[in-house]
């Protein structure tokens, strides 16, 4: 239960991908990690461990043996992104009664669970100072809402309602005049903000509940798979590989940004790697062929409610272990190969693992293991633990699965000879 505990104390200082990348940078310094700048030139040695921040919100660490001979990488992925609500630039909008911001949707959050909560605001800003423009996190807990109608005006509002993301899900912040802040920089009391990145968040601290095997919280998707998947990499030894570990922003649009999966971000800190060992062009590319990416991202599981909307086999329960994903079409990288060496590295560990479909008339989502396959291509896998909700301000997951997950990536980090590949059958 620490574990669970300590999951949702990192999920509650990571209302935004910048703030999530502070918190996992925080881990790795902690653990001895030291920082790597892309600007600059790179010394690193054997036995060292380093991380790599690009736009503060995309990371990758890494860890070479003192002994390595540098067979391959062993790679797993996340992402740092939640679906929600982005402040536009002229943020301030307001009415002859009340004071609100102007937002925008980030990926797909399901407007009705936003409703009626206080939220809080947080991302980074620049400002001006006499040093020139600063960088600076911001996080405000308790700022704005966003009303429901009340039901007498809505009746139908059970059935369905449509709701408008420029009408129904601008979020008020003040009744006009009342407060006598005029714009968002006089709210926060903050005259030289230049420009910002900024999002609603839903401030709400993670919890579990009573019966002690389930858990809530904002952000399971996709900072469970995150913070699991990097105790696991910490936790692992591997004289042989060198171990990887990503967090990727932007995977809730598309990731086809300059930190996102679809960017050469982890193809160019592997190339760096082997330059700084002097590997020849050739030793890379047979690293690569020895190399394994692990993508892990939550997966949904049975719902209590609605059931049939699952495959009629392949569907997944919380709180029974490794999610493996599986899908004709490659939206998830898993193939025979890649799931023989997970469920390998799963049954050392004693974690239990399950298969995933999604229903054959139903497409499901993708995620970022196939977009970073287009950049660095190689065996993969796509990973993640069941979770209700998925995309609602408030999600739900199961407790003993973080362990799981903790347990199954330090097994498949550490596993000493992986299976070859063969090239043919031969007879
Ligand atoms: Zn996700």
């Amino acid at each position: 239960m620490e574990k669970v505990q300590n999951l949702i104390d990192f999920i509650h200082q990571s209302p935004t991908p910048y703030h999530a990348i502070r918190t996992i940078t925080q881990r790795l310094e902690n653990a001895g990690f030291t920082e790597l700048a892309e600007n600059k030139p790179w010394n690193v040695k054997s036995g060292g461990s380093y991380y790599v921040v690009r736009d503060q919100s995309s990371v990758i660490c890494f860890k070479i043996g003192l002994k390595s001979d540098f067979r391959g990488y062993r790679i797993v992925a996340s992402h740092s992104d939640t679906p929600g609500f982005k402040l536009k630039p002229n943020s301030t909008l307001e009415n002859p009664h009340y004071m609100k911001f102007n937002t925008e949707v980030y990926g797909g959050p399901i407007f009705s669970t936003w409703m009626d909560r206080p939220l809080g605001i947080a991302g980074r800003v620049y400002r001006k100072t006499e040093k020139g423009l600063t960088l600076e996190l911001v996080d405000l807990p308790d700022v704005c809402l966003i009303p429901n109608l009340p039901i007498h005006f809505n009746r139908e509002v059970n059935k369905g309602a449509e709701l408008n993301p420029q009408v129904d899900m601008q979020a008020i912040w003040s009744t006009k005049g009342a407060s006598g802040k005029s714009d968002f920089n006089a709210l926060i009391n903050k005259n030289d903000i230049i420009s910002h990145d900024l999002f609603l968040y839903n401030r709400e601290k993670g919890r579990v509940l009573t019966s002690g095997d389930l858990f809530v919280s904002p952000r399971i998707d996709n900072l469970e798979c995150a913070y699991t998947t990097l105790e696991g990499f910490l936790n692992a030894e591997n004289e042989k590989d060198i171990l990887v570990y990503a967090c990727f922003n932007h995977e809730e649009i598309g990731s086809a940004t300059k930190q996102g999966a679809g960017s050469t971000f982890l193809k160019d800190v592997l190339e760096r790697i082997g330059y700084a060992f002097n590997k020849t062009w050739e030793e890379q590319k047979i690293a690569l062929a020895n190399s394994v990416l692990v993508s892990a991202d939550n997966a949904h599981a049975i719902h209590p409610n609605r059931g049939e909307k699952f495959d009629p086999t392949n569907f997944v329960k919380m709180n029974e272990g490794i999610v493996i994903k599986h899908s004709a079409r490659q939206s998830y990288t898993t193939d025979a190969f890649s799931t023989a060496l997970f469920q390998e590295a799963c049954k050392k560990a004693n974690v239990p693992y399950q298969a995933f479909a999604n229903r054959s008339d139903e497409r499901g989502g993708g995620t970022l293991g196939a977009i970073s396959s287009s950049q660095v291509s190689i065996t993969s896998i796509d990973i993640g633990l069941a979770q209700l909700a998925m995309h609602s301000a408030l999600e739900t997951a199961g407790t003993k699965d973080v362990i799981y997950m903790i347990k199954a990536i330090q097994s498949f980090m550490g596993m000493e000879y992986f299976v070859e590949q063969p090239n043919w059958l031969l007879k």
